[in-house]
């Protein structure tokens, strides 16, 4: 830290004079404004997207932070990984790095360095199998993106997933496997984006990336205008859909480079762009009712034919059958006898839509898995072989708050409720019972005790509910009296809610209102079972591979399945707290403005984001607390030069009496605390000072 130069505001907050968001801002602020986009608050590093490339990065900067203890340089993300990283070798303990921050506050992008950092210093002896498993994990952000990243209004490439990725390690410390785990992929996005947006970057990527030959046999046109699927966003100026910047076709050659590389074979990438060109081609399909007499009324036909030998043809499925699934679906009708139910216009489109966002959905899920399965650790199996451990990188879209909120705000906000709970219980919990087994006096914090909520989140919804107002009722009912619940029913004189359609939570992060509207269909995407077995009979075998439960018999029931909690119960997302969340590393992202430009500190908006990250009960915690502590031979084994008992060897009756003879010389034994075996050091300042006294002896 003392690289920085006297200018550049404190390295760590938890340096601030006081805490207060004026000062937490300030020094936020000077700090920006020299360049300065990292800041501890002990251990979690708070970073604020710069929107402009900086001399940061790179092979020179990797070597000046690898083996070095956090506080020695100025802050960066590579001390994390650094940090992460040794203590997963010291101890041979799974460690994980959560990132968090709203969209465009540059999570993936640091997510990307952290892995850079991992693959740079590992494998010093070049094995080629150690090679190969970086290679993919490198490898495997690019096409991860190209299927889960889209433009939105807010970031080009935002990630439209949550992302936890674990990295595997042998006992060299050299990665030999690792491991995609991928949630709430924002599938909706298929069918519509809002004005300004796109959807995912696939899509265009085939219209504008593939020959003139491989697009005459998708039966596409290069112009993403043609497609219902891919227009949305345009609005009334075409000019929106314009590629990123001027080279999508090179990306869609670098996706297609980086598939080839992890291992996907020429006939499933060729699938792959038939699946995308079947969803684009779905998209354009549409039903008119027809009006016969003698019919049963709701027969309704395609208005364009030819789509639907398209789809037939590029999903290798009998066209009668593609027909028949769009048109109408099976029923069981009284005993086991299965009719065929007509669709009316409204329904058909139901059908389509929910088709094409699941054949999405599993083709994303299907290319984590591919990833995966080229990971996985040769020839054992991680969670047996205890010499093994891991390092987990969790990239999770942070709390999202809009002037309406619906159904996709309330599951990432519970998934970070659930986060920040762990946080919670975590941090505290571990400090706390650290401080007893080291026999060193605790005091309590108050904190935000979210507990609570994810409780009311997590409680399940059983009944018949069928509507979006009456599952607003039902959450009325049974939510009354929680503390952290409201809604216009129940508050009658807030006209902040709308009534009947409007309910409220008191998340740690502020209070959010979420409009029921559309709730209960986003969460129940109901696919009928036609169309999974339609697609589990396609000759082409990737495809099949993706509907393995088409195979079942079973039919659709005729009503809607009642809703359970949306997002609730296994469908959350979030992966079972694995083992590697227990000892967590935090990067906290903080955005600058909307405008996504360089150089420019919007002041309203970082507040509200330091605000909901929780960052000044952090900084308090923090200072509660301790800023370092070591057992102490490490303590001695690094700082014993510096004084003249202890070097070489000193001879004081216990490293403890050497450790409190070495601070007393610098005096700074006033900030400190003697555990049984550890040394637990305040303030990072004294670390700098041992560390300077260090410096200037080597
Ligand atoms: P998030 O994943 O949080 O939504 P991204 O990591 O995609 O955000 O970052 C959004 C954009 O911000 C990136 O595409 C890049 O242009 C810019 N950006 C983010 N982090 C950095 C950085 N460290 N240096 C330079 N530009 C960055
Ligand atoms: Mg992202």
């Amino acid at each position: 830290m003392d690289e920085e130069g006297p200018d550049c505001g404190k390295a760590d907050f938890v340096l601030l004079d006081q805490v207060t968001m004026e000062d937490f801002m300030e020094n936020l602020k000077l700090r920006f404004e020299k360049g300065r986009i990292y800041t501890y608050i002990g251990e979690v590093l708070v970073s604020v997207n710069p929107y402009q490339e900086l001399p940061l990065y790179g092979p020179e900067a990797i070597a000046k932070y690898q083996g070095r203890e956090l506080y020695e340089r100025p802050p960066h993300l590579y001390a994390v990984a650094n940090a992460a990283y040794r203590a997963m070798k010291r101890r041979s303990r799974d460690t994980c790095i959560v990132i968090s921050g709203e969209s465009g506050a540059g999570k993936t992008e640091a997510s990307k360095h952290i892995m850079q950092y991992i693959a740079a210093v590992t494998n010093p002896s070049q094995r080629a199998e150690v090679e190969r498993v970086k290679d993919v994990l490198l490898k495997s952000t690019c096409v991860l993106e190209a299927f889960g990243n889209a433009r939105t209004n807010r970031n080009n490439n935002s990630s439209r997933f949550g992302k936890y990725m674990d990295i595997n390690f042998d006992f060299k410390g050299d990665p030999v496997g690792g491991h995609i785990h991928s949630y709430l992929l924002e599938k909706s996005r298929v069918l519509k984006q809002h004005v300004g947006e796109r959807n995912f970057h696939a899509f265009y990527q085939v219209l504008r990336g593939c020959e003139d030959s491989q697009l005459e046999d998708l039966h596409l046109q290069r112009n993403p205008a043609l497609y219902s699927f891919t227009r949305q966003g345009a609005g009334l100026n075409p000019l929106r859909l314009q590629p990123l910047d001027s080279d999508e076709r090179s990306h869609h050659q670098a996706v297609m480079e980086a598939m080839r590389v992890i291992g996907f074979s020429p006939e499933e990438v060729d699938s792959v762009r038939r699946i995308l060109a079947a969803i684009l081609h779905l998209g354009n399909i549409e039903f008119v009712e027809m009006e016969e007499s003698g019919l049963e009324q709701g027969h309704v036909a395609v208005a364009e034919e030819v789509l639907v030998d398209h789809v037939a043809e590029l999903t290798a499925t009998p066209r009668e059958s593609v027909m028949r699934c769009l048109l109408s679906r099976t029923v069981a009708s009284g005993g086991r006898e299965l009719i065929e139910k007509g669709h009316t216009a409204a329904e058909a489109s139901y059908a389509r839509d929910a088709c094409a966002k699941a054949v999405y959905q599993r083709l994303f899920e299907w290319v984590v898995n591919r990833i995966n399965c080229v990971m996985e650790p040769r020839g054992r199996d991680p969670r047996r072989d205890g010499k093994d451990t891991v390092i987990g990188v969790l990239d999770i879209y942070g709390f999202e708050v809009f002037p309406v909120n619906s159904f996709e705000q309330f599951c990432i906000n519970y998934c970070n409720e659930k986060l920040q709970q762990l946080f919670i219980q975590l941090i505290l919990k571990q400090e706390q019972e650290e401080y007893e087994r080291e026999g060193i006096a605790w005091q309590s914090v108050d904190y935000f005790n979210n507990a609570t909520i994810v409780d009311l989140v997590e409680r399940p919804h059983r009944g018949v509910t069928i509507t979006d107002r009456i599952f607003l009722q039902s959450l009325d009912t049974h939510h009354r009296h929680h503390a952290h619940y409201t809604s216009r029913q129940l508050c009658p004189t807030d006209k902040t809610m709308e009534f009947g359609r409007d309910f409220r939570i008191k998340h740690y992060a502020g209070d959010v209102t979420y409009s029921v509207e559309g709730f209960i269909d986003k969460n129940r995407d109901h696919l009928f079972q036609d169309f999974k077995r339609l697609l589990y009979n396609s000759s082409d075998p990737t495809l099949r591979a993706m509907w393995p439960d088409g195979q079942q018999e079973t039919t659709g029931k005729p009503g809607g399945t009642p809703a359970g909690w949306p997002g609730g119960g296994a469908d959350a997302g979030l992966p079972e707290c694995p083992m590697s969340w227990q000892e967590p590393f935090y990067v906290r992202c903080i955005k600058p403005n909307e405008d996504k430009v360089a150089a420019k500190l919007d002041e309203g908006h970082c507040r509200h984001q330091v605000e909901y990250l929780g960052l000044l009960e952090n900084v308090r915690v923090r200072r509660a607390g301790f800023a370092s502590r070591q057992p102490y031979p490490r303590f001695l084994l690094r700082y014993k030069m510096t004084c003249e008992y202890t070097w070489p060897n000193h001879l004081l009756g216990s490293d403890r009496a050497a450790a409190s003879a070495l601070l007393e010389q610098h005096g700074l034994q006033g900030d400190v605390a003697f555990g049984h075996t550890k040394l637990f050091i305040r303030s990072p300042q004294t670390l700098v000072t041992l560390e300077q006294s260090r410096a200037r002896l080597i």
